[in-house]
């Protein structure tokens, strides 16, 4: 039994995301769980980023169990689920670019934005005539449209599956199958990451499904947005540890405060921690600039 926390190193940490990670450490470590590392580097890698990543969590006392699993070392294991979605003849070639999956119309018994199907059933032939002209994604032959997951936060939450991509054109793992087949391999049965991502967990524990995995409980908790109701970003300002550090700001207790959590250290906001209590709407954040405090509500 694990929680984890999975970033992308393709930049710093900010404090909203740094504040996730707080959260997913508090509610493994509060219900017995291991908390494990992943760092999704299969896609946008900046250099340095793993390393800064690391450091920020350290400095806000938050531990990990065992060695930190880097995502593009799971190939072999991303393969053969792959592979065992394929023997089971769930998947098919797509050709489609971006652009022409906007622009195709969208099928009505299929959910808004879903794949609307166009190379679900091209025969072998059209296939090896496309596969002339540009390498193909692999996407799933979803035989449900929708799925339902629980969410300690949300309760239970019904999104939609179409047939997304495992693998795309360009050879890469996608998101969706990398992350289910690494929280199974190590073992983490509850993911607590940003609900931006909410829509995202049905397809996911779909896929573990096919997979033969088990379902992780999950807890998505509201995202930290700027002045403007936008998602925090860096250009807001001063949002990453060093930056608010280099102001004067001790960056745990605002993150502490924003969750009503007592400080002066994450240990002691562990022993306080009720997943119950927790603030349920976005955190606005105003980075502060010099000479002025933070704020945030
Ligand atoms: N790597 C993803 C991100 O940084 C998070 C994936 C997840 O938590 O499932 O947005």
């Amino acid at each position: 039994m694990a929680g984890r926390f999975a970033p992308s190193p393709s930049g710093d940490l900010h404090v909203g995301n740094l504040r996730t990670a707080l959260l997913a450490w508090l509610f493994a470590r509060s219900s017995g769980r291991r908390f494990v590392l992943r760092v999704e580097d299969l896609d946008r890698v900046a250099a340095g980023a793993e390393q800064s990543q690391l450091d920020d969590l350290r400095a806000l006392g938050i531990d990990w169990d065992g060695p930190v699993l880097r995502q593009s070392e799971c190939g072999g294991r991303h393969d053969l689920a792959i592979g065992q979605l394929v023997e089971q003849g769930r998947t098919f070639e797509c050709f489609c670019t971006r652009r022409e999956i906007l622009e195709a119309p969208s099928a009505p018994h299929l959910p808004p934005g879903a794949y609307p199907g166009t190379c679900r059933d091209l025969t072998e032939a059209e296939r090896a005539v496309r596969r002339a002209e540009r390498p193909p994604a692999l996407r799933l032959r979803a035989d449900v449209t929708e799925w339902t997951v629980h969410d300690v936060l949300h309760g239970d939450f019904t999104g939609a599956v179409d047939d997304l991509v495992l693998r795309r054109g360009d050879g890469v793992v996608a998101y969706n199958l990398a992350v289910v087949v690494d929280d199974a391999a190590q073992d983490v049965d509850q993911v607590v990451r940003g609900d931006d991502l909410l829509t995202s967990a049905p397809r996911q524990a779909h896929l573990a499904s096919l997979l033969g995995l088990p379902q992780p409980e999950y807890a998505h908790v509201p995202l930290a947005l700027n002045a403007d109701g936008r998602r925090l970003a860096k250009r807001d300002g001063a949002v990453t540890r060093i930056d608010l550090e280099t102001l004067g700001v001790d960056v745990l207790a605002m993150i502490l405060d924003s969750l009503h959590l007592p400080g002066p250290d994450a240990t002691a906001a562990l022993r306080a921690f009720d997943p119950s209590a927790l603030p349920r709407s976005a955190w606005i954040v105003i980075p502060p600039t010099r000479g002025a405090p933070p704020a945030g509500r």
